[in-house]
């Protein structure tokens, strides 16, 4: 390991364990349930799961596009499984979540581009719920941009989230090299689609990768005049020694600048810091975008 590699001492997890984790965590073992959260081994599973928010992947373990920070495995994916929507909408009901975060893979291998596994994804989540006691589970999705199909978009729009996100993770100088299957503007212009269609919209930005900080400033300002109003802004961490390197571990204090600055540009909500994750705390962030 290069000094670079090695983590700073602000990395760490706080680990505090609330009585709604263990519950949560017993039946997520007993029923034998998948979550992002366990399988990425997020450092912020406490704090959500005590909030009842978890997030889920769909659309399989193989993905048809290469993001050089990302885990996911670039391959064939399977077939689509069509179950797998109602299945999601049966754990969200199980763990008896506030709230669900469902992000998955590009399916550029399908002709819908799996616009129509995301959109019934949030509609199994909406219907299976519809009846619970503390209201129904209110579901972010985090899509890919389905190639900013129209017919594509407006599949998954319709199927109502309560948040539509849609990650550009860095900015413009370096995003080709980092995300060689998307395209800035395509990713800015699904945002603006989402946010006409009425939807309340959200972005991330992973810094770390190379990006200066005058080209934060200058993203966060696309995100917002293309009418993201929610934004997370996280550390980037490497994966494995495959992936990008880590360019600089940007410091705590930086993190609350940045948050500042972005309440400044406009954003309704915003986490900013070095164990945020895009779905870290989504339900409070999304919370403070409908009472603005
Ligand atoms: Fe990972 Fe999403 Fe990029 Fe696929 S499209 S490699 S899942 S970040
Ligand atoms: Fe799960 Fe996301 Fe929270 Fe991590 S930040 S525990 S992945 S909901």
């Amino acid at each position: 390991q290069t000094p670079i590699e090695r983590k700073p001492e602000w990395i760490k997890t706080r680990a505090k364990m609330g009585p709604e984790y263990s519950k949560m965590q017993n039946l997520v073992k007993s029923e034998g349930l998948h979550t992002v959260c366990q399988e990425a081994g997020c450092p912020n599973i406490y704090e959500c799961w005590e909030d009842r928010e978890a997030t889920f992947l769909i659309g399989g373990d193989q993905c048809t596009r290469r993001c050089d920070f990302c885990q996911i495995d670039t391959g064939k994916p399977e077939a689509l499984d069509r179950d797998e929507p109602r299945r999601v909408g049966e754990s969200v009901v199980t763990m008896d979540l506030n709230y669900a975060t469902i992000t998955g893979v590009a399916r550029d291998d399908l002709e819908d581009g799996g616009a129509w596994l995301y959109a019934e994804t949030v509609r199994q989540i909406h219907a299976q719920t519809a009846d619970r006691a503390e209201g129904r589970t209110k579901v972010e999705l985090l899509a890919p941009d389905f190639n900013a199909v129209p017919e594509q978009l407006a599949e998954v729009f319709s199927s109502r989230p309560e948040v539509f996100a849609h990650n550009v993770e860095t900015v413009p100088r370096i995003f080709k090299r980092i995300r060689p299957g998307f395209r800035y503007e395509r990713s800015l212009k699904v945002i603006t689609e989402a946010r006409d269609f009425g939807l309340v919209t959200k972005s991330n930005l992973i810094l770390g990768m190379g990006e200066t900080r005058e080209e934060v400033s200058e993203a966060l300002k696309q995100l917002h005049d293309a009418g993201c109003e929610l934004v997370t802004i996280t550390q980037y961490l490497r994966p494995s020694v495959r992936h990008h390197p880590v360019e600089r571990w940007v410091k705590p204090q930086e993190f609350v600048e940045l948050k500042d600055e972005a309440e400044q540009i406009g954003f309704s909500g915003v986490m900013s810091g070095p164990l945020v994750r895009s779905s870290y705390r989504a339900g409070r962030l999304y919370q403070m975008a409908i009472e603005k």
